[in-house]
């Protein structure tokens, strides 16, 4: 049977793919990359997305308010999300989190923003996709408070015990071109320690691209590098480890769900 992988976090509605997302979504098929999640960042760019993954085979719209926007984002915009979730239904919310990596964004704001996201994913029974730098300790707090039915952390770099913690709580770990850089020696452990049930695949891209096209535009071309880097750091098949990570994905977001007619009632 042919590979099949999904890239669990990619930003393919961004302008920067305008040019060349046709035959990039071909490379992507023809390379076994069949699914791509498409997580939203700002209220702007939701209808716009949402028509993209109408228009395209494969493509599965994630909506939320992503915490580096803060200072983008408005209450209306809240109001906005839940009206958007009763008519269209994403896979999930996202991209919503904690950013206190970068210094100068209200952490006050980002913690309210996330939990009252939270609390509209909770009611609408949707995963969340998280985004979270420098506050993992933060966020499991509050997700062991405002229970979801789980989702992803992505791009996690958190430790082994934060990762345990987000397994309880229903949540996979995102892991994209990272792992392809011998320099991650960190994360590299991280991934090889993890119980493969924890794990998903991500591109991230335009952002994060891989050691083979290191200074380049990232893309969801790319995928099976993190793939082929997951096995190579796990000792383990390539085969096995594209049916299980894209069996997580598949659990932890049933894109099965997504249905892009029948949403728009
Ligand atoms: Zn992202």
């Amino acid at each position: 049977m042919p590979m099949e992988l999904v890239d669990t976090h990619c930003h393919l509605d961004l302008p920067v793919f305008d040019a060349d997302r046709t035959s990039i979504l071909e490379n992507c098929r023809a390379g076994g990359v069949n699914s791509i999640v498409v997580p939203g960042v700002e209220a702007g760019g939701w209808e716009r997305l949402l028509e993209l993954c109408a228009e395209e085979q494969g493509l599965y719209p994630a909506l939320g308010l992503h915490p580096v926007y803060i200072e983008r984002h408005s209450e209306a915009d809240l109001g906005a999300l839940e009206l958007i979730l009763s008519t269209h239904r994403p896979i999930a919310i996202g991209e919503i989190g904690l950013d206190f990596y970068i210094r100068d964004l209200d952490r006050r704001r980002q913690q309210a923003l996330l939990e009252a996201q939270l609390e509209m994913a909770r009611a609408a029974d949707l995963p969340v996709i998280l985004h979270v730098r420098k506050a993992h300790d933060r966020m499991l707090s509050i997700l062991k408070r405002v229970r979801v039915r789980g989702g992803i952390a992505h791009a996690f770099n958190g430790s082994l015990q934060q990762a345990a913690e987000y397994a309880e709580l229903g949540f996979k770990l995102g892991f994209g071109g990272m792992l392809t850089f011998e320099r991650s020696s960190r994360l590299r452990a991280l991934a090889k320690a993890l119980p493969l049930e924890s794990i998903v695949l991500e591109t991230d891209a335009p952002d994060m691209t891989v050691v083979q096209h290191r200074g380049e535009r990232n893309s969801p071309e790319y995928l099976p590098y993190c793939l082929a880097a997951l096995a190579e750091i796990r000792n383990e098949p390539v085969e096995e480890l594209a049916r299980r990570t894209t069996a997580n994905a598949r659990e932890v977001l049933r894109l099965e769900r997504w249905n892009p007619v029948g949403g728009r009632n």
